[in-house]
């Protein structure tokens, strides 16, 4: 592992920087993928690196959307991968949420390896190789889905996605759930639920949110996701960004 001391101020951010770097390594993740990251630890940082409110309210609703779904997916890229393998197939466990491999640079090579990583974090079943399905709207390569997987479902949880490609996503009808540390990219402004928080923390609250929600029932779930404010969410995140 990396040899970095626990005392360091900065330690979880150097870990979680480590992985990242680790993944360019297994071929997991892409070089656009350290360039993303920079971009998150940046917008982290003015956040005051910890779960601000109004991103754990989001993070509740978009567990409520989850569980309240039909077909609700988890859509995994290369730094999801790197950053949180174990945590998604958590949230997946705690959901009844389906697994897709989604990469904005496509290859087979990558899709293959990411499914493996995956597996070897505990996925039974990891969607996103058939690539039977399209977005509408977008070039092949980035359009490719699942048809069974992302290609029909009602509710989809993209972290860290493109902006296009979220934009295109709820032109479909999607309920679209985006954690994204920067509230303003279009990847935040197109979703329904909107959460400003680092990955590595947001994912394991949707899972701790969606087992303390499990027993609910449909209206009480339904009256989290009416009560939710997507714009108040993105404005709560700025104002938190321009104040510190
Ligand atoms: P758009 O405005 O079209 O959405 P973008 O500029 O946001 O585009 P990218 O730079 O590819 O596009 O997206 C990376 C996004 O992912 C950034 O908004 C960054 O804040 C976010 N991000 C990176 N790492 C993390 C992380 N660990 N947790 C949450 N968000 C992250
Ligand atoms: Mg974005």
């Amino acid at each position: 592992g990396p040899d970095i001391p626990e005392s360091h101020p900065r330690y979880e951010s150097l870990l979680t920087r480590h992985r990242i770097e680790e993944g360019v390594d297994l071929g997991i993740t892409s070089r656009q993928g350290l360039i993303a990251q920079g971009r998150g630890e940046a917008f982290d940082y003015l956040l005051g690196e910890e779960t601000i409110p109004s991103a754990d309210d989001a993070a509740r609703a978009a567990a409520a959307h989850l569980l309240s779904a039909d077909q609700p997916v988890l859509s995994v890229n290369g730094n999801v991968a790197a950053l949180a393998p174990g945590e998604m197939v958590a949230l997946a466990a705690a959901t009844g949420a389906d697994i897709e491999v989604n990469l904005f640079n496509r290859t087979e090579a990558r899709m293959e390896r990411i499914a493996d990583h995956l597996r070897e974090h505990g996925a039974e079943e990891v969607k996103g190789l058939n690539a039977d399905g399209r977005i509408p709207g977008l070039d092949h390569e980035r359009a490719t889905v699942d048809a069974d997987g992302i290609g029909s479902a009602d509710v989809v949880l993209v972290p860290l996605e493109d902006g296009d490609r979220a934009a295109a996503l709820a032109e479909m009808g999607k309920t679209e759930l985006v954690i994204d540390l920067n509230p303003m990219s279009r990847s935040a402004q197109s979703a329904a639920v909107p959460i400003v928080d680092n990955l590595i923390r947001a994912v394991p609250n949707m899972t701790a949110h969606a087992e303390a929600l499990a027993g609910e029932d449909a209206s009480t779930l339904e009256n989290i996701i009416d009560d939710f404010d997507a714009d108040a969410a993105l404005s709560a995140a700025e104002e938190r960004i321009r104040d510190i």
